[in-house]
């Protein structure tokens, strides 16, 4: 039935964890995905850095040259699984400047290059195809690309880093600290050898970027996202979360501010927060992922499942080559980039949150005014206070421990504050400064 259509001729990329899987889908369901498409897909070759490596798969269709093999007559479609942002930057312009559609889960590129990557698709009228970048299998791309598209998307806000999800929820769950935590998801296969990436949160911020540029109609990039990590989290501030009903959880948050003025601005921003039981991300445990999304009419829509791994991955792989496999078909593109709002990025210290204020100081009378007396001076309002005594091994009273809850406040003004407790004599050290999400203002 599907023998007389010309086949998509389809390049991969990469032979690794997401590569593999592909490749599998590809040959497993061939028949059902040539229904879907319209014509067979037909494998052209296959990129990787070591041809002679045994693979179990036909030598004939691996090479390492890359330029080679993208620029191919044969070939329609481009799949970009390798990593690294370099070389997946140049082959992927070459193959979108020979006029191949490309599919890619390569957010750290995309994080960085996703203008000149959209517009050399845009010049040669291809598909540029990336629901892989963020949160796996989870399809948040296309909701926010195709489904939301007549709505106005306000807030995204995730867990998309399922390293970083994976270590907090076992700190959570077992009391564990942070180096045991990432020593077990180390062991698990959760962390890599060089964790850097996902738990000083640049793995997170790269999906930022590309969530806040498809929900805000707005270019940006990873350098526009603010970023903490979530290495200083101690055992201390999950007692402290749990006594106010919370868990911590390492956050994307993607949003469209209106200032006072009436002037549009996106923020994007990673950072670990306190998110209270009660609330939908509380629940997303061990290595999955979540993204919340909030627009003006269709309201709050959750997508949740497996944000990594080579099979989940390869499934929102497989389901853009289908996609730009149709396309090519049909003869047709589907929707390119927009980015016709070019609403300015805010700065950090302009962005409001509740913040938490844990601080160890002297147990004297008068403390605790003039403490209340720093965040006062600086409009920022407090909503909850809780001192106790903290002994020695002896039993004594040796210093107070002071968790404050703040109302919503600019982040300048809860840094200011923060630095001018730092300076009272009566405060020992300011311990741990977190934000709180989903809790009102
Ligand atoms: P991986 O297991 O490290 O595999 C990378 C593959 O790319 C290998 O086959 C490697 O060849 C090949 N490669 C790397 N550099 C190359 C070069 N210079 N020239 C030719 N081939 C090269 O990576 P992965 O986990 O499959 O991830 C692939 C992409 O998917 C990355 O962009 C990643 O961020 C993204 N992603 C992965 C996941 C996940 O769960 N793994 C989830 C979401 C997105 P050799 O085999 O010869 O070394």
């Amino acid at each position: 039935m599907f023998g007389e259509e010309k086949p998509v001729g389809v390049a991969v990329l990469g032979l690794g964890n997401v590569g593999r899987e592909l490749v599998r889908i590809i040959e497993d369901t061939a028949g059902d995905l040539a229904a879907r498409i319209g014509a067979p897909l037909a494998l052209r070759g296959i990129g990787v850095r070591r041809v002679a490596a045994d693979r179990g798969m036909p030598v004939e269709l691996l090479t390492d040259n890359i330029e080679e093999l993208v620029t191919r007559e044969d070939v329609d479609i481009v799949v970009e699984l390798m990593g690294p942002v370099e070389p997946a930057r140049k082959a992927i312009l070459s193959a979108l400047e020979h006029g191949k559609s490309v599919v890619t889960a390569n957010k750290a590129l995309l994080s960085q290059s996703t203008g000149e990557l959209a517009q050399a698709a845009e010049n040669a009228h291809v598909d540029l195809y990336f629901e892989a970048a963020v949160a796996g299998a989870i399809p948040v791309i296309r909701p926010l690309t195709q489904s939301l598209a007549g709505d106005t998307v306000v807030r995204v806000a995730g867990i998309v880093n399922g390293t970083t999800n994976y270590i907090l929820s076992e700190m959570d769950r077992t009391g564990a600290d942070y180096a045991r935590a990432l020593a077990d998801a180390s062991a698990l296969g959760y962390a890599e050898a060089d964790p850097t990436a996902d738990v000083e949160g640049y793995d997170a911020a790269a999906k930022a970027a590309i969530l806040a540029s498809i929900a805000f109609h707005t270019r940006v990039t990873v350098d526009d996202v603010y970023r903490e990590g979530i290495t200083k989290i101690t055992p201390d501030d999950f007692a402290s979360a749990r006594a106010l009903g919370c868990t911590i959880k390492l956050l994307a948050i993607c949003e469209r501010i209106t200032t006072e003025q009436g002037q549009q601005h996106v923020s994007a921003r990673v950072y670990p927060a306190l998110v209270p039981l009660t609330h939908p991300l509380a629940s997303v445990n061990g290595a999955f992922n979540a993204v919340v999304v909030e627009a003006k009419a269709a309201g709050r829509l959750m997508f949740y499942g497996q944000g990594a791994g080579g099979a989940p991955t390869a499934s929102a792989v497989a389901g853009d080559l289908v996609m730009a496999a149709r396309n090519r078909v049909l003869g047709s593109r589907g929707p390119r980039e927009s980015k016709y709002a070019q609403l300015p990025v805010l700065p950090i210290g302009f962005t409001s949150a509740r913040y938490y204020v844990r601080m160890y100081v002297a147990d004297n009378p008068g403390v605790l005014s003039s403490v209340a007396a720093e965040f006062a001076k600086r409009a920022v309002s407090i909503a909850e206070v809780r001192q106790e005594g903290v002994v020695d091994e002896d039993g004594q009273r040796v210093a107070a421990r002071i968790v404050v809850v703040t109302h919503n406040a600019t982040d300048s003004a809860v840094s200011e504050t923060v630095a001018a407790l730092a300076d009272l004599d009566v405060v020992q050290r300011v311990a741990a400064v977190l934000r709180l999400e989903g809790t009102g203002p």
